[in-house]
C-alpha cells in the first residue's frame, strides 16, 4: 500500500515536472522559430544559425522531455540559455535585453530533481557572474545596421517573454506547493484507516461548536459509539480482518449521517458523532437507526458469516457543562450500556 502510494505520488511530481517543462520548451522553441528570420532580415546572418542550432536543441529537449526524462531536458534548455546569452548579448549589446533570460533558469533549473543544495548555489552564482560580466562589458556595444527604436523593441519583447518564463515557473512552483499543503493538511486531520477525521480534528470542530453554543445557544448532541467484543473480532479472524470491520463500519456509519454531523474515529474501536441543531432526542433517533442498521448487517470474513454490534452512549450539550464533562456524560452512558448487555443506546 505504501509503495502504491509512493509510486503514484512519484507520478504526480514526475506529471507537474513534465507540464513546466513542456510549457518553456514550447515558449523557447517559438522564441528561437521567430528569431531565426529576424535576425536574417536584420543582416545578422550569425546570429540566425545561432537561432537555428537553439532551435534543433529546444527541439529536442522538448521531445527528450515527452519520452520521460525531465532533467537531461531540463540540463538541456539550461545550457542553450547560458550559449545563445553568451553568444548574443556581445553582438546585441545589453540595451536589446537578451540577458534576462538568465534570471529564469535559476528557478527553471529547480525542476532538476538532481540539484543539490551546493549544486544551486554554483549555478546561481555562476549565472549571477556572467550576467555582470555581459553588464561590464557589453553596455557600450551598440550593433551596426540596427537602429535604436529596433534595439528598444527587442528590448521589451525580451522582457515581456522572460516575464512570462517567470511566470510560467512561479505558476507551477505555486501549484506545488497548494497541493503539497492541502495534502499535508488532510493528513493531518484524517484517521488513516477509516478515512474519518481523527481524533485532534474532531477536537477543533467540538471546541468551534462550542464557541457557537455559547454565542448564539446553537443546541447539539454527541454520541459515543464503540464496538462490543471488538477484541474477539480480532482474537478470531486477526488483526487485519479487524481492521476490515473498522473501516466498514466507519464507512456505512459516515454514509447514514445526515449533511451537517461530523464523525471521527475517537480511540481504537471507538466513534465520536457531532450533532449539531439536534436535541438529545434527535440523537437518541440517529443512534437507534445506526445501531439497527449495523446490526443487521452481515459481514463476510474467512468463509465465514457474522454480525457486529454496537453500544452508544448519548449526551445532549448544557451551558452549565464543559465540554469535557459533556463527553465524560456520554461516556458513563455508554459504559452503562456495555454493563446492561451492550447493543443498545443510552442517554
Ligand atoms: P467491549 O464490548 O467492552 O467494548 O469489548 P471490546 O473487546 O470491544 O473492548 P476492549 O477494550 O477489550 O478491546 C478493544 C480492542 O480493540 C483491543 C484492541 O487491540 C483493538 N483495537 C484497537 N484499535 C485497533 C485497530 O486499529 N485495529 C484493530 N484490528 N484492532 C484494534
Ligand atoms: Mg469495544
Ligand atoms: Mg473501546
Amino acid at each position: 500500500m505504501q509503495t502504491l502510494n509512493k509510486s503514484y505520488s512519484a507520478r504526480q511530481k514526475d506529471h507537474r515536472t513534465y507540464l513546466v517543462v513542456n510549457s518553456i520548451a514550447c515558449l523557447g522553441i517559438s522564441v528561437h522559430l521567430a528569431l531565426i528570420p529576424l535576425f536574417f532580415l536584420l543582416g545578422l546572418e550569425t546570429l540566425s544559425a545561432i537561432n537555428i542550432f537553439s532551435f534543433f536543441i529546444w527541439l529536442i529537449a522538448w521531445w527528450v522531455n515527452r519520452s520521460g526524462k525531465h532533467d537531461l531536458a531540463i540540463g538541456l534548455m539550461t545550457c542553450e540559455v547560458i550559449f545563445h546569452t553568451s553568444m548574443v548579448v556581445p553582438i546585441m549589446g545589453w540595451n536589446a535585453g537578451f540577458q534576462y533570460y538568465l534570471i529564469g533558469a535559476i528557478p527553471f533549473g529547480l525542476f532538476n530533481a538532481r540539484f543539490n543544495g551546493k549544486l544551486i548555489v554554483l549555478v546561481s552564482v555562476s549565472l549571477c557572474l556572467l550576467f555582470i560580466s555581459l553588464d561590464a562589458f557589453t553596455r557600450d556595444v551598440i550593433p551596426a545596421l540596427i537602429t535604436p527604436t529596433a534595439i528598444k523593441i527587442i528590448n521589451y519583447i525580451n522582457t515581456a517573454i522572460a516575464f512570462a518564463a517567470i511566470g510560467v515557473i512561479s505558476y507551477y512552483f505555486r501549484v506545488a506547493s497548494l497541493t503539497l499543503e492541502q495534502k499535508l493538511e488532510l493528513l493531518a486531520h484524517t484517521d488513516s484507516l477509516t478515512g474519518l477525521y481523527n481524533r485532534r480534528r474532531m477536537q477543533e470542530l467540538l471546541e468551534l461548536q462550542i464557541a457557537l453554543f455559547s454565542r448564539n445557544q446553537l443546541k447539539f448532541s454527541l454520541i459515543i459509539v464503540d464496538i462490543d467484543h471488538f477484541k474477539k473480532i480480532n482474537d478470531t479472524y486477526g488483526h487485519f480482518c479487524g481492521d476490515y470491520v473498522l473501516v466498514e463500519v466507519a464507512s456505512f456509519m459516515k454514509k447514514n449521517l445526515r449533511v451537517g454531523n461530523v464523525i471521527a474515529r475517537w480511540g481504537g474501536e471507538e466513534f465520536l458523532i457531532m450533532l449539531p441543531d439536534t436535541d438529545i432526542n434527535g440523537a437518541r433517533i440517529v443512534a437507534e437507526n445506526i445501531r439497527k442498521a449495523v446490526a443487521d448487517k452481515h459481514f463476510h470474513l474467512a468463509d465465514d458469516d457474522f454480525s457486529v454490534t454496537m453500544t452508544f452512549g448519548l449526551v445532549q450539550h448544557k451551558k452549565e457543562n464543559s465540554l469535557e464533562e459533556s463527553l465524560k456524560q456520554a461516556d458513563t452512558a455508554l459504559y452503562e450500556g456495555k454493563h446492561a448487555g451492550r447493543n443498545r443506546v443510552i442517554g
